[in-house]
């Protein structure tokens, strides 16, 4: 069996570790590959690579750096077919899902060839009589990344091609689920010029990230996942003194009003709804609708609509029609997704279309399932207020505009949202009032552009500073600031004891 390998200061490296995690392929239910989970000593030891690493790379010049990420990205473009096909081969999303994903990744690589203009300070001359000030931004040191599984290539590159840029050094510590992308990224580095140990990947689970969170020589942590473990992520890293930004889980919204295009909005929600069979932190699994007649429009239009989405492999040979959508990361995860909608019929949810237990043919053994409508979900239920992450669609009928905005607010998720109408002051009031990080317009999953700032609100996110973007290069740089005077310039050289004012 294939060992996915550790990547350290250059060289693929066989952990030690006696814990073996088995990586499967979600669409036949077969291992694949299997990963050991490093020791202490080994994620000690890739801080020691990328800690030694730091001062040349931090002294490279940020043009230097953004050319080898130039690189990166031409090697990224070159290597899209095969590296899609490893996401799939062990997420299970639809190849051309994984392309999207890669694209989504390569967009803050090209944002990071940039980044030698954000890192320019700023200069104020003659701050006071012949003195300037200039802002300097410095980068951190070592920066760790942990990452989920449902995003192996763009949540990571969400992170490293910025702190890189800025002058850091990283360690990647992916999902122990799909693991092998990031090596083949650290691989690519490589080939594009990086220097050894600037770029580490080092697997694991939760006693090795707590080592990672612990050590004084990292000073940066990025984490992406559950929201549980991102607050726990950011106290620990806190705790630690270390800079951290967590994101967490998700369950947002889509307001549909009454003035809708209802096929076109069924279309966007079916897409945002069973995508990546509905992991993503982006989906949309709730509509809100403010009066029954839209809401009754919605469930007949959608109900045709998700009885017939196809779904099975996310690879294909030559010539087959792709599917809509792949099978769930696990088996245990497959379990999670069927005991909520379970859930969904005990708490009295109408169940429209159930995903249940339907498996492609030839397929038995991989972890499908259907798309699954609930009509009638109520705040109360289980299946409303915690994040599901399979393709269950569900359908909240609110009386008013301010009932359904109300209810939006109170969630304890405010990762994303959406408004579906033509009505632009309802759409202004919406975005101006709305609880959540990132908003749509009609725009069913509103992930920002790399040169914007990705991050959630309330539960979903911990931390004063989203990902890429400015935020993401203030994050990896501390700022300092020069304050200049010249002796020639004719001064008063007495001492002076109060507050110096210029
Ligand atoms: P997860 O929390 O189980 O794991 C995420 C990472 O954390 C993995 O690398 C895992 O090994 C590590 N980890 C687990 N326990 C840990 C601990 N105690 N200390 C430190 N690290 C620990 O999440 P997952 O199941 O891989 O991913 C799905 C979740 O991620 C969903 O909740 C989804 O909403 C969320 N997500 C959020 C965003 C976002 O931008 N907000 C993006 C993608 C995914």
């Amino acid at each position: 069996m294939e060992t996915v390998l550790n990547f350290i200061n250059g060289k693929k490296v066989e952990s030690k570790g006696e814990v073996i995690s088995p990586i499967y392929n979600p669409a036949t239910g077969q291992q694949i590959r299997q990963v050991r989970m490093s020791t202490a000593e080994e994620a000690i030891e890739a801080v020691d690579v990328a800690q030694s690493a730091f001062p040349a790379w931090a002294e490279t010049s940020p043009l230097r750096r953004a050319r080898i990420l130039f690189k990166f990205k031409e090697l990224l473009e070159k290597n899209f077919d095969s590296l899609a096909r490893l996401i799939t081969e062990e997420h299970g999303k639809v190849y051309s899902d994984s392309i999207g994903e890669l694209t989504r990744g390569l967009e803050v690589v090209e944002f990071a060839c940039g980044i030698p203009h954000l890192l320019k300070g700023e200069f104020s001359e003659q701050a006071g009589r012949g003195i300037d000030i200039h802002s300097a931004m410095q980068p951190l040191g070592v920066c760790v990344g942990i990452t989920p599984f449902n995003f192996p290539a763009m949540v990571p590159m969400w992170m490293f091609p910025v702190a890189l840029a800025c002058g850091n050094t990283f360690i990647l510590k992916p999902s122990k689920t799909d693991p092998s992308l990031s090596v083949r990224l650290a691989e690519l580095l490589k080939e594009a010029g990086l220097p050894d140990g600037v770029f580490n990947v080092v697997h694991g689970e939760r006693y090795d990230n707590e080592i990672l969170l612990k050590e004084p020589r990292v000073k940066a942590v990025s984490f992406v996942g559950s929201s549980a473990v991102a607050a726990q992520v950011y106290k620990l890293g806190s705790e630690y003194g270390k800079r951290v930004q967590a994101l967490g889980a998700a369950k947002n919204h889509g307001l549909v009003m009454p003035d809708v295009d209802i096929e076109a909005t069924a279309n966007s929600l079916l897409g945002a709804a069973f995508g990546a069979a509905g992991e993503r932190c982006m989906a949309l699994p709730i509509a809100v609708t403010i009066d029954d007649e839209t809401a009754d429009k919605l469930v007949n239009a959608l109900k045709p609509k998700i009885e017939a989405l196809r779904y099975g492999p996310g690879l294909l040979k030559d010539g087959e029609k792709e599917m809509d959508f792949g099978p769930l990361i696990t088996q245990q995860h497959l379990n999670n997704v069927t005991n909520y909608i379970n859930k969904g019929v005990e708490e009295g949810a109408t169940l429209v279309v159930d995903g249940r237990g339907k498996k492609p043919n030839g397929y038995e053994n991989g972890y499908f399932i259907g798309g699954t409508l609930f009509d009638r979900v109520t705040p109360e239920m289980t299946i409303y207020k915690e994040e599901i992450f399979g393709p269950v669609l569900g359908i909240v009928r609110a009386k008013s505009f301010d009932e359904a905005l109300d209810l939006i607010n109170k969630h304890q998720f405010g990762n994303g949202t959406a408004i579906f109408t033509n009505n632009g002051a309802a759409a202004r009031e919406f975005t101006y009032k709305v609880q959540a990080g990132m908003v749509g317009v009609n725009v069913p999953i509103p992930v920002p552009m790399a040169f914007h700032c990705f991050g959630g609100w309330k539960d979903s996110a911990f931390s004063t500073l989203n990902v890429y973007g400015p935020d993401g290069v203030r994050f990896y740089t501390k700022m300092k600031t020069v304050t200049t005077r010249w002796p020639e310039v004719n001064v008063n050289s007495k001492a002076s004891f109060a507050m110096p004012t210029l």
